[in-house]
């Protein structure tokens, strides 16, 4: 129970379905001096999954797809980092370094875990270089691209064969994401194609493929038969009682042994959780951190809650709670009600949402729907999956921008404009003015640099005064020590000359050790020098 004056820390992982819910919810019930609440997120706003897989054809815009946290969260401190680590026995969560490149610690009374899935391609060859997953934004942006893009090389292929591949497309799940993702982007492709003068007659394999005997699972039979007949009138392929097993960049290749030649793969399965819960060492279920029906953590009731995706929790019934949207956002609710007991002392709910139905869209004016035991389908099922979504939408301003795609939609065809914005490296060049400080002792050690022109010092304090360790100049390399021992850097880099230099960001700096040994080994090679010789107090470590 809170003390008079004590105002307590409640901190927030993730901003999705269940994190902003519950930040919303808390708002509500606590005066700003009972607590202060914090949210972390790898963006800065909250993504509506149920309408992602319309990114797919531009019917919605890239922007309205996703909810801005401040806007609909505005009492909540947002931090945009990645999260790095949960210390559970210590109440303290590590996110990543931003632009200064410290580690941020925030300690807390109170955790909410609210991670949700990731799409895990393990024991999957070749799957995570050549498939795409489909969960967040920039999958949909980056998948939007790309089907773009395989349109525009298949219209300048003369390659019969290669010219099919490209127009061959394979989506492997048919849950309600697989099934959505296929409808959106078979439309997609079957509709912008008659802009391609080349390809216009050409014919279009758009192939899903799924472990079950039928699709959509989460459905009755009936239904799940409707949307089948659905989209194979549509021409998609559906195969049944198989997986993707594995991939290249020319094919995808399924359990059963069957291939297909193509240059276009998507997975919506299977789904794991983020790394920093993986390895948490907590009580969990094939995973998912295992909850009481409170939501609490088991071992740290009235500190921890998990909910949404990443959680396993059964109802007060004791029924499983599927992975779905509407029933994250009921958890949210329990979850502030939890806390806001914690903090007054008063008593905790259950969860007792069973589910008020499920709905998936097959997009062209076609859906199925299972509200209160009625099973509906074909147009009604689609207005009612529009109407139903776009009054759950959180904010009125994004509610009016997707109206207004939608009726821009039926007005227009898809636009076909790709955006070429995302870089697979970000290695990249920097300068520095003399006296300008590259890194600072105890700053993370996230890149590796080269020098190209100019030259800099190495300064390390000690006992409070700054020592000059050493001069660097043109073609010599700093910053690797803290890069391969993972610590922070032990000197300060200051510029003496105006300095040109490479940096090479950890993650590239680890793609490139891992794929050319003797890369990896010439730095390797000089770090043990360095510290051989930084012990003798020649020579830096940065
Ligand atoms: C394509 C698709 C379609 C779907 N359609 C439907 C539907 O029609 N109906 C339905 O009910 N459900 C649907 N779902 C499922 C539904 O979206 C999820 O059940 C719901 O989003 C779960 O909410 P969550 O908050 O647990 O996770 P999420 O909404 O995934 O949110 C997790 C948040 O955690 C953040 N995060 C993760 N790792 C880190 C980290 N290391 N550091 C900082 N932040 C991090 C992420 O940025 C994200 O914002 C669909 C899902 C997908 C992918």
């Amino acid at each position: 129970m809170n003390m008079p004056g004590s105002k307590k820390k409640v901190l927030i992982l993730g901003g999705g379905f269940a994190g902003m819910y519950t930040a919303k919810h808390l708002e509500r019930l606590l005066q700003p001096e009972e607590a202060e609440i914090s949210l972390v997120n790898l963006e800065n706003y909250s993504v509506y999954q149920p309408m992602l897989p319309e990114v797919i054809s531009g019917s919605i815009g890239l922007t309205d797809v996703v909810s801005p946290i401040r806007r609909i969260c505005p009492r909540s401190h947002l931090i945009m980092r990645d999260l790095e680590e949960i210390d559970l026995a210590r109440k303290v969560v590590t996110v990543s370094p931003g632009f200064r490149p410290r580690r941020l610690e925030l300690p807390y009374d109170y955790l909410v875990v609210a991670l949700g899935g990731t799409t895990s391609f393990y024991g999957m060859p070749g799957m995570l270089e050549n498939a795409k997953p489909f969960r967040n934004l920039a999958d949909a942006v980056a998948l939007r691209n790309h089907l773009i893009h395989a349109l525009e090389e298949a219209d300048v292929e003369t390659d019969a064969a290669l010219r099919s591949k490209l127009l061959t497309f394979v989506v492997a799940g048919g849950g309600f994401s697989g099934v959505e993702v296929m409808a959106e982007l078979n439309d997609f492709v079957n509709s912008v194609k008659k802009n391609y003068s080349r390809i216009r007659k050409e014919k279009v394999r758009c192939v899903l493929v799924h472990s079950g005997d039928r699709i959509l699972p989460e459905m009755t039979q009936d239904l799940a038969l409707f949307a089948q007949r659905i989209l194979a009138r549509r021409g998609v392929e559906i195969v049944l009682k198989d997986r993707l097993a594995a991939a290249t960049s020319e094919k995808a290749i399924f359990k059963s042994g069957v291939e297909v030649p193509t240059k276009t793969i998507v997975s919506t399965v299977p789904s794991t959780v983020a790394p920093v819960l993986q390895k948490l060492d907590c009580a969990k279920d094939k995973g998912r951190l295992l909850v009481n029906s409170f939501l609490e953590l088991q071992g740290y009731e009235g500190t921890v809650w998990a909910l949404g995706d990443c959680s396993s929790a059964k109802t007060k019934a004791g029924n499983p709670v599927p992975p779905t949207a509407q029933h994250a956002i009921r958890e949210a609710k329990t979850v502030a009600h939890n806390i806001t007991a914690a903090i007054r002392g008063g008593t905790r709910s259950e969860f007792a949402f069973e589910g008020l139905g499920k709905l998936g869209s097959l997009g062209h004016f076609s859906a199925v729907a299972e509200i209160l035991g009625i099973r509906i389908s074909g147009v009604l099922a689609w207005f009612l999956w529009r109407g139903i979504y776009l009054s759950k939408f959180p904010g009125f301003s994004q509610k009016v921008r997707i109206g207004l795609d939608w009726v821009i939609a039926l007005l227009f065809p898809p636009d076909l404009v790709q955006l070429k914005m995302l870089r697979e490296s970000d290695i990249r060049r920097q300068h520095f003015e003399p006296g300008e400080v590259v890194f600072n002792q105890g700053d993370f050690g996230d890149s590796v640099y080269v020098i190209e022109k100019g030259a800099c010092e190495v300064i390390r304090e000690q006992d409070g005064q700054p020592r000059h360790l050493a001069d660097l100049g043109g073609g010599d390399y700093f910053g690797e020590m803290a890069v391969l021992a993972d610590v922070s850097r032990n000197a300060t880099i200051r510029a003496t000359t105006p300095l040109d230099v490479l940096l090479i960001p950890k993650d590239d700096f680890s793609t490139l050790k891992n794929a050319v040994p003797a890369f990896g080994d010439v730095f390797k090679e000089l770090a043990k020098a360095r510290s051989g010789m930084a012990k003798s107090e020649s020579r830096p470590e940065a």
